[in-house]
């Protein structure tokens, strides 16, 4: 069997195993690629969760010596979920972006590209293969880029024809020299909805991101939210959608092809409340399984206190004093006061002003200040 032959096996075996977009490309050097990463890094734009230097994210061989080339798979993802839940006024809830809807893509994705890859060995028994998902050195989005998966959006998203920008990426390094296929002639042209729409300008220079900016991964840090950040952050738990919801190439856009990422409405769309008072393990046991836990309960109830922030919930005003005096963790406490001022009723005034002459730690201190300033507001 030549490699062509191969390769359209390949093609029509991912079909039947639910891969809805399969590219080849070469194993080149990503070159346009490290001159990005450079320039991100002179301007200090990375997000800090980058894996390996930039030439093992750029230089396949250094990954797997023998690769000859990569396959890039997609799957789509629902944008819609049935039966969401409304928040009301006694019980806010908060939102999952929709990469973390459902069981937890990279899972998703490995299971299918490990069969993709035994099936390969099937064929050809020395084959080698490396797989990756999100988490590995080389960029997901720069392999289906240049495997004909789809165009690069100045929203820094990968822009299919057929599922928008809705899709899991991951990618297999292998040994075969499988004939790639030519990347997508297509564009933004004019438009910038995108960059406009960006709550906290983090999309520069049209396809380059400031991750120090961008909520999606602001979400995701573990200490105090910046000010700036904190009115913008709306009710986000984990991530942001808003520069794929605008984009008009999403329109109409929602795939229902994978029963694993469906939805449950009670974790994408959970309730605010209930975080102020779970245990590790409790948030363990409930949000586990979906991507958007990954780390850990602390950044969400952060987050969870800045919505009820956002929705001014005086309901809530009891268990964040609660937080606000018992927490071990300064962050919380600190967030806690500031939320709790954001409410503004009298009880969390007081609750502050009594909470300051107990509390030691400056930072702490500090965001209790700035709960007290709302007063004046
Ligand atoms: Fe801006 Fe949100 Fe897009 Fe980040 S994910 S660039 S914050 S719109
Ligand atoms: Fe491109 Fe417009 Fe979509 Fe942004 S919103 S990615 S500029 S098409």
């Amino acid at each position: 069997m030549n490699v062509e032959e191969l390769k359209q096996k390949v093609i029509a075996y991912s079909k039947e195993i639910g891969i809805d977009k399969i590219g080849f490309t070469t194993a080149d050097v990503f070159g346009e690629l490290k001159e990005r990463l450079r320039r991100q890094e002179e301007l200090q734009y990375q997000s800090g969760f980058e894996k390996g230097t930039i030439e093992e994210r750029t230089e396949p061989r250094r990954l797997l010596p023998e690769a000859q080339s990569i396959i890039a798979i997609a799957l789509a993802y629902p944008t819609r979920m049935k039966n969401a839940p409304r928040g009301t006024k006694e019980e806010r809830r908060g939102i999952f972006c929709r990469a973390s809807w459902g069981t937890d893509y990279h899972v998703v994705l490995r299971e299918r590209l490990k069969k993709l890859s035994d099936y390969i060995k099937e064929l050809v028994p020395d084959a080698i293969t490396k797989e990756m998902v999100d988490t590995g050195e080389l960029s997901d989005r720069a392999v289906a880029e240049r495997a004909g998966i789809g165009f690069s959006g100045k929203n820094c998203s990968i822009i299919t024809p057929e599922f928008g920008s809705f899709v899991y990426l991951g990618e297999m390094i292998t040994n075969i020299p499988f004939p790639p296929d030519s990347p997508i002639e297509d564009s933004c042209g004019d438009c910038r909805k995108c960059i406009d729409a960006c709550p906290t300008g983090a999309l520069v220079q049209g396809g380059q991101l400031n991750a120090q900016r961008c909520l999606a991964f602001l979400t995701q840090t573990k200490s105090f939210l910046a000010d700036e950040f904190r009115v913008e952050l709306g009710n986000r738990l984990y991530g942001c959608d808003t520069c794929q919801q605008v984009c008009p190439r999403n329109k109409q856009i929602d795939f229902h092809h994978h029963p694993e990422f469906e939805p449950d409405p009670e974790l994408a769309k959970p309730k605010l409340k209930p975080f102020l008072k779970m245990s590790n393990r409790e948030f363990k046991e409930k949000f586990g399984e979906v991507s958007g836990s990954w780390r850990g309960k602390k950044p969400i109830q952060r987050n969870a206190m800045i919505a009820l922030a956002h929705f001014k919930d005086k309901t809530a005003v009891n268990d964040l004093i609660d937080v606000m005096k018992h927490d071990v963790r300064p962050d919380i406490r600190g967030t806690a006061a500031w939320t709790l001022g954001k409410i503004g009723t009298e009880d969390a005034f007081v609750a502050i002003e009594m909470a300051m002459e107990k509390e030691t730690d400056p930072q702490v201190l500090y965001e209790m200040e700035k709960g007290l300033q709302f007063q004046n507001v």
